[in-house]
């Protein structure tokens, strides 16, 4: 099948060029395919294709992708990089091409809440419906970004999209709150999906909040999706806290057939248990914290450290959300001691205790489209 191909360029005048676009090509290479030689950079994303060329006093950039989402993907992945590389002062980035600036982000929704229901005694179920959710629904579709209203605003103002192909957010009184959660379910005809909110401890904690006081015909907007597909593999490890149980239910429903596994969940107590589309060949054990508090235990940890991995396995995957201390303990145990490769794990900090979102470093969490 043929498909247009969309394209937009930017000439970007930089100081330290070289070190840009080293440092772009570096750090590009950890989750996509990158080719260099003779300072020409072509960099293959999962959703449309990159060109960096080195130049005297600056950098040309070419963005090419099959639809506009795809094309803004790529423009925001290059421009968000090239800026945090290049540092101060920041280069003026301005694309010409494909895909305009001052409208709508082609990556954004606007959604009404259907329904709001506690699932357990500190997960709400919130259904939200909008138009348009194809790209939501596909296989990479495992994550977006609520963009939570200020409070009492009934018509909220929107990002809109920048020059640069970065989001200009609202400010002010129309500042918007993001935060992060899963796609627990979508229904693409029926337009809707289900987000499943843990109502944590916290003094201002803007996600839970929402999640606990939405009713139906509530605005809120999205954007997204973001997360990646499960590679396929033979053996499957699963973890998490309760924050990862939608991203573990929805990775278990599509997995390869055959697979097998286990699945370890930390969450408060029984009460917190819930059904699981859990494939025969897999084997589930609720780790139960029991009055400790979240985030303060080595429970995933030590279930890691004692599951035995098959003998010989070399197509296993290990897949971890949890809190940043812990993500970070287990990733190193992974790496260090079970000696994995970068293709047979991801682990991601999904919250950092005592720190709201967007207080951490851009690398902890689940990024979008690696
Ligand atoms: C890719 C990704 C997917 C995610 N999917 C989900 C999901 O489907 N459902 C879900 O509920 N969460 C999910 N999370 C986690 C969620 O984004 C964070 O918990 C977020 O911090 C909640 O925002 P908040 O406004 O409630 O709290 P914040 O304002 O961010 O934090 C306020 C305080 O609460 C603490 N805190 C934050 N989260 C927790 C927690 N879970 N338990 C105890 N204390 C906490 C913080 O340390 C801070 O002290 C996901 C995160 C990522 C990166």
């Amino acid at each position: 099948m043929h498909f247009a191909q969309l394209r937009a360029e930017a000439d970007v005048t930089v100081a330290k060029a070289e070190h840009c676009f080293t440092a772009l090509c570096d750090h590009m290479s950890e989750h996509a395919e990158v080719t260099r030689k003779d300072g020409k950079a072509k960099i293959r994303m999962p959703y449309g294709t990159a060109w960096i060329d080195l130049r005297e006093g600056g950098l040309k950039l070419l963005a090419r992708a099959e639809d506009e989402t795809s094309l803004a993907f790529v423009k925001l992945g290059l421009a968000e990089h090239l800026l945090h590389f290049a540092g101060d002062p920041k280069p003026s980035i301005r694309w010409t091409g494909d895909g305009k600036s001052g409208g709508a982000l082609p990556y954004f929704r606007e959604m009404r809440v259907v329904s709001s229901r506690r699932i357990t005694p500190r997960m709400q179920r919130v259904t939200l419906t909008g138009s348009d959710l194809q790209r939501f629904g596909e296989q990479g579709g495992l994550h977006i970004r609520l963009l939570i209203p200020p409070k009492g605003v009934a018509a909220p103002k929107w990002p809109v999209m920048g020059e640069d192909g970065r989001p200009v957010w609202p400010q002010g009184d129309d500042t918007l709150t993001l935060r992060t959660y899963t796609i627990r379910r979508i229904d693409v005809a029926g337009g809707e999906m289900d987000i499943d909110i843990v109502l944590h401890e916290g003094a201002a904690t803007p996600g839970s909040d929402w999640g606990q006081n939405a009713v139906p015909g509530d605005v809120i907007g999205i954007v997204g999706p973001g997360g990646g597909n499960m590679p396929v593999a033979d053996w499957y490890l699963l973890a998490g806290d309760e924050t990862a149980i939608p991203a573990i239910a929805r990775h278990l429903s599509r997995l390869p057939e055959g697979a097998r596994g286990e699945v370890f969940i930390e969450i408060a107590d029984a009460a917190e248990k819930q059904e699981l589309p859990l494939p025969s060949g897999f084997r589930l054990t609720w780790l139960l914290r029991d009055g400790a508090a979240a985030g303060a235990t080595q429970l995933i940890d030590e279930a890691i450290r004692k599951a035995a991995f098959p003998e010989g396995e070399e197509n296993l995957f290990v897949w971890v959300a949890a809190e940043y201390a812990s993500a970070s303990a287990i990733r190193k145990y992974l790496r260090t001691e079970r000696g994995l490769g970068r293709r047979q794990h991801q682990v991601a900090a999904y919250w950092r205790r005592g720190r709201q979102e967007g207080e951490n470093t851009p690398d902890d969490g689940d990024k979008s489209h690696d």
